[in-house]
């Protein structure tokens, strides 16, 4: 009895410690798994993401739309207040971002100083409004820098929907593409 009222012992405690192992285990896993799908940067989802939900959307629903962003003169001011203060910049820009999208609305960072937002159910006119909204709400906006002087910073914003400008990806990233650079051409 004594023998074996030992050996179950140890053998528990062995079991004990490799259930703890595997938990902690589980629970990196997850966080491994969550840091790959957002940008260390700015919070934000990130590009993979961003692909496997417009995706999706167009396989079940054409009525999306894409709404690209993309920072007016961005290499000026990391030239003018370093890479730090670029990225002090880009951080502030996802919270504005974050704050104003509501619901379906969830924005992404897609490049270095490009961003997307997918919105589902909504008119053209309702879409453009929106993007009008954010693009307002940005260039009122006050950035701080690493010094904490103030900087104002606009962006410029191409939209494409789904069906009429494309059912693919592809399609509407180039087409949104498009009005992004009209937007930049008629002066940002
Ligand atoms: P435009 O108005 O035509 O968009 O001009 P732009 O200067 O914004 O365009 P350009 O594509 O020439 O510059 C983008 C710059 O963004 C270049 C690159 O060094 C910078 N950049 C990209 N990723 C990051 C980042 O993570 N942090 C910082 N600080 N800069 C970045
Ligand atoms: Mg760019
Ligand atoms: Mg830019």
């Amino acid at each position: 009895i004594l023998i074996m009222t030992v050996s179950s012992s140890i053998a528990l405690v062995i079991v004990f410690i490799f259930m703890k192992d595997l938990r902690q285990q589980t629970v990196q896993f997850h966080s491994y798994r969550e840091q790959a799908d957002i940008d260390f940067l700015t919070g934000l989802k990130n590009k993979r993401i961003f692909t496997k939900k417009i995706e999706v959307l167009l396989q079940f629903s054409y009525d999306t739309t894409l709404l690209v962003i993309d920072v007016d003169k961005f290499k000026s001011i990391n030239d003018r207040y370093g890479h730090d203060g670029g990225d002090a910049v880009l951080k502030q820009l996802a919270t504005v971002m974050k704050t104003h999208c509501h619901n379906n609305q969830e924005p992404f960072r897609v490049g270095g100083e490009e961003f997307a937002v997918i919105l589902t159910q909504m008119t053209p006119e309702q879409s453009y409004q929106m993007a009008e909204e954010l693009r307002q709400a940005i260039a009122e906006s006050e950035f701080i820098l690493p010094d904490e002087q103030g900087l104002k910073v606009t962006i410029s914003i191409g939209i494409s929907r789904s069906p009429i400008d494309g059912k693919t990806i592809n399609e509407l990233y180039r087409k949104a593409d498009m009005a992004l650079y009209r937007a930049k051409y008629q002066g940002r």
